[in-house]
């Protein structure tokens, strides 16, 4: 079975169509779209839910609309796989201080769930490592990674997943990490509708196993053997 650990469920405009054949799970933005991710689970059975505030959403929100929300995916744990998408970006704000302040303020309140954290980290690859790290966070998904390498060692180092995007047909980047990276610590995600393999097309959740195809040769491994492989590393951390 095939897994797409990170996509925007809720921005598709045929989920089933979009779904088909594999496991999808929907990363919520900010309260509306976490209600619509939980509506889609209930929807289909190979829809699973991460629910979480996006660090730039997340700065329209007084404190305590932020607890409200932190409150909201508590209630709701047992009908969600993890937490997310949480993390920091420093390209679209440059208000650092108060981003910093809440991912520590959600990854305080929830870690204790033992739910694995999806996180984003656009320009601010180091800070979110060595956040997760201080905080001594166990189980982290670092979706769409864009940080050197030697983080990227830092985080198979600390047992953590890189998950790899569709572009990776597209991208030195992805494909560096595919080499260097143990298998151990790879999953497979779309980001849908976001980052298609074919520039300027919507994405959707069922084109990661074109990824897998693209591991399986960088890795000369068969392709049964990297499902397999990926499979177990989702459960790992999602189950
Ligand atoms: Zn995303």
């Amino acid at each position: 079975m095939i897994v797409d650990v990170h996509s925007h469920l809720d921005l598709l405009e045929d989920v089933k169509s979009a779904i088909k054949g594999v496991i999808a799970i929907g990363s919520g933005l900010d309260h509306e779209s976490n209600l619509r991710i939980l509506e889609l689970t209930n929807k289909f059975e190979n829809v699973k839910a991460c629910l979480g505030v996006y660090p730039i959403d997340a700065l329209k929100l007084t404190d305590e609309e932020i607890d409200e929300e932190i409150y909201f995916i508590r209630e709701n744990k047992d009908k969600i796989v993890g937490i997310g998408e949480i993390g920091l970006d420093f390209k679209e704000s440059d208000n650092k201080e108060r981003q910093v302040e809440v991912l520590i303020k959600i990854i305080k309140k929830l870690r204790d769930l033992d739910k694995v954290f999806v996180v984003h980290s656009r320009r601010a690859e180091k800070e979110c490592v060595e956040i997760f790290e201080k905080l001594k966070v166990k189980k982290v998904v670092f979706h769409c990674f864009h940080g050197n390498f030697k983080l990227i060692k830092r985080i198979e180092k600390n047992g953590w997943m890189l998950s790899i995007p569709c572009i990776v047909n597209r991208s030195e980047h992805f494909q560096k990490i595919v080499e260097a990276v143990d298998i151990k610590n790879l999953l497979v995600e779309s980001d849908a509708p976001f980052l298609c393999a074919e520039a300027g097309k919507r994405n959707e959740p069922r084109f990661v196993g074109d990824t897998l195809k693209i591991i399986s040769t960088i890795k000369k491994m068969k392709l049964e053997a990297v499902e397999e492989i990926l499979f177990e590393n989702y459960e790992k951390v999602f189950c």
